[in-house]
């Protein structure tokens, strides 16, 4: 079977999303098919949806000119997947601390932006994360501070203390850039696993 995903390509890592979507969905014997979101009007056709990484001021300005904010938020209300890394998880959330930025509330989580400090202080790390056997390989870039939780938002990994991986509902939120490296066992986790337990 194939799986339609799109990945919101307002800007940010686009390509590597959709190979890391390529490889997970293979890995369960299926095809995705990926579709580059830029205008409204496409994310209804989508089974899974990802918004990626960037600098969560611009992409949120562009969602709300373009009218796919909206849409996202209907996916999401609609049950289907979202993952969302690092300014993607920004926009994403209940709240960022920042006016510039019109969260979308879809995580039921508070967040800090750029609380890791600035590219500089870009680093790497395995990382312990719930559902996988083995630690992800987890690049965190300017990345977000997870402040506070919902409760009804899980924590599916924390580094030094706070929470780096959360999931509430169908979605899925990162600090870190899962589509840097050649694993893709965040996105199988996001688009894959939630999809057999509602199957
Ligand atoms: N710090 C950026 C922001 O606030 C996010 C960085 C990233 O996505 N790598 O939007």
């Amino acid at each position: 079977m194939t799986i339609h995903a799109g990945v919101v390509a307002v800007q940010g890592d686009v390509s590597e999303h959709a190979d890391a979507i390529r490889r997970a969905a293979a890995e369960h014997g299926e095809d995705a098919e990926v579709t580059e979101i830029r205008r409204a009007g496409l994310v209804p056709d989508c089974d899974v949806l990802l918004l990626p990484g960037g600098e969560s001021t611009a992409i949120s300005r562009l969602l709300a000119r373009e009218g796919i904010g909206e849409e996202i938020r209907a996916h999401v209300d609609a049950g289907k997947p979202l993952l969302a890394t690092c300014a993607g998880l920004i926009v994403a959330s209940r709240d960022a601390n920042d006016d510039r930025v019109q969260t979308l509330g879809l995580v039921d989580a508070t967040v800090d932006r750029n609380a890791f400090g600035r590219q500089k202080d870009s680093f790497e790390a395995p990382l312990d994360v719930a559902g996988l056997d083995e630690p992800f390989p987890a690049v965190f870039i300017r990345a977000p501070l997870i402040a506070e939780v919902g409760d009804g938002v899980e924590v599916l990994a924390t580094w030094d203390g706070g929470p780096v991986a959360v999931r509430d509902g169908p979605v899925v939120g990162t600090s870190f850039h899962p589509e840097l490296t050649a694993d893709s066992r965040v996105h199988d986790l996001a688009f894959f696993r939630q999809q057999a337990a509602t199957r």
